[in-house]
């Protein structure tokens, strides 16, 4: 209860369980070190909201950090840890002990592997968003270069603002690494249906353009697609230097447990920089907010040493238009398909499963069928396709006994 924690990485999962500590009653020293300059905020609104309202949504008040006794470090930049000293350094040359470190360093945007990838701006801080919403002020003919979530986002709210948009991916579907092929087209013709030009299979070879601002778009067949910004969303990458550099556990993120514990028993690891068991017993990097709040809670039991936190289905949220999609379990590789609604009005979900146990639910505008999709993956039930196919038939019909 009164070990000292520091916090490396003031982001969502960092700043989650500095507050989570306090709540659990922890009263030793809880240190926060984040290297942007603003409070912690939630990025998602950065891709849904940036043309509109305030994009400075902070998770908690100044206040609030200040009443828990947590001590918020913004600007400092953690250059090092000595893990047998069981402490880190910071940019400013200090040097401050730990009896438990979490890291919450998170991912940073992958870059884009082409010519003039500089020109191109990407979406990861509220900094990044302020130019993004500048660009959709000025009303410029937008390139996105990636058709994961995030372009596909930016690209409704650009198109809502009357841009013209093209949204450039390289595999044959949008969102192919993260969503199922029928979730992947409907979605792609939502798009197109409302304006957006969406280029599949096709790969960026440059960007061209002079003193900092890009005319053009090369694909790798020699067409060049006229424009005034371009958005790279093609993934990211954990920033797991600083965690490998001590000698952690590390195979494309920080390797950590169920308990958010690394190789090093008086270091967690937590959120995005993960790669962490999943309920199946795999283990993946999950990139959201549901992952990075469940790890945060992990991170808290281990530290006070109280009962284990429950696995959790993994799931995700995005909003595209008017479509509010939510998603949990793991699609791909993909069984069989109910579709219960319809994908034409807006207003459906696919339950993917496979010989008839729920694997995956993908639902638009639909929380009830999403709520009883991760009920059903988390219990394992089985369903009777037909029944579930049936919007007349109550959910909870659809389950064999
Ligand atoms: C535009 C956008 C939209 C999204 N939308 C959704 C959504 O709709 N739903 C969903 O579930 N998820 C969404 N996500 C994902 C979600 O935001 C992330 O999963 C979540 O923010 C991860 O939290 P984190 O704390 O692990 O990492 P981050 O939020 O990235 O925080 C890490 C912080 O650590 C700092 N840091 C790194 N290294 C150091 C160091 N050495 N010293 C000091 N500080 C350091 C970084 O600067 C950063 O501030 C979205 C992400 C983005 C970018």
């Amino acid at each position: 209860m009164n070990s000292r924690v520091l916090v490396v990485g003031a982001g969502h999962a960092g700043a989650t369980v500095a507050g989570l500590l306090r709540q659990a009653g922890h009263t030793g020293p809880v240190e926060l070190f984040g290297d942007e300059l603003d409070l912690p905020y939630h990025r998602p609104p950065l891709s849904k909201k940036f043309a509109e309202g305030q994009l400075e949504q902070w998770l908690r008040p100044a206040e609030f950090y200040r009443e828990q006794d947590i001590t918020v470090r913004l600007g400092e930049h953690v250059t090092a840890i000595e893990p047998a000293e069981r402490r880190v350094r910071t940019d400013s040359g200090e040097a401050r002990g730990y009896d438990h470190l979490v890291l919450a360093t998170g991912a940073r945007p992958r870059p884009l592997p082409a010519a003039g990838a500089e020109l191109a701006m990407s979406l990861r801080t509220l900094a990044d968003a302020r130019i993004l919403r500048k660009c959709v002020a000025e009303r410029r003919r937008l390139v996105i270069v990636g058709g994961g979530y995030i372009g596909l986002e930016v690209a409704a709210v650009a198109r809502a603002n009357d841009l013209e948009v093209t949204v450039v991916e390289r595999e044959d579907r949008v969102l192919a690494r993260v969503s199922s092929a029928r979730l992947s087209g409907i979605l792609a013709e939502y798009h197109r249906n409302r304006g957006t030009r969406i280029l599949t299979g096709a790969g960026v070879s440059a960007l061209d353009g002079r003193d900092g601002r890009v005319r053009a778009v090369v694909l790798d067949d020699g067409t060049e697609l006229a424009c005034d910004a371009v958005l790279a969303g093609v993934g990211a990458t954990p920033r797991d230097e600083l965690a490998a550099a001590a000698g952690l556990r590390c195979a494309q993120g920080v390797i950590v447990d169920s308990h958010a514990r690394t190789s090093d028993p008086h270091i967690l690891a937590i959120g995005d920089v993960t790669r962490r068991p999943l309920h199946t017993g795999s283990l993946a990097r999950l990139e959201s907010i549901p992952s990075a709040t469940e790890q945060a809670r992990q991170a808290v039991a281990t530290i006070l040493g109280t009962a284990p936190v429950r696995a959790e289905v993994p799931w995700f949220w995005s909003d595209q238009f008017d479509l509010k999609l939510k998603i949990a379990g793991l699609v791909p590789p993909e069984p069989g398909t109910v579709v219960r609604g319809d994908p034409a009005t807006g207003r459906f979900a696919l339950f993917h499963h496979l010989g008839g146990t729920v694997t995956a639910v993908e639902a638009a505008n639909s929380p009830a069928e999403f709520m009883a999709g991760k009920k059903f993956i988390a219990s394992g039930a089985r369903i009777d396709p037909a029944g579930l196919a049936d919007a007349g038939t109550p959910l909870r019909d659809a389950v064999i006994h």
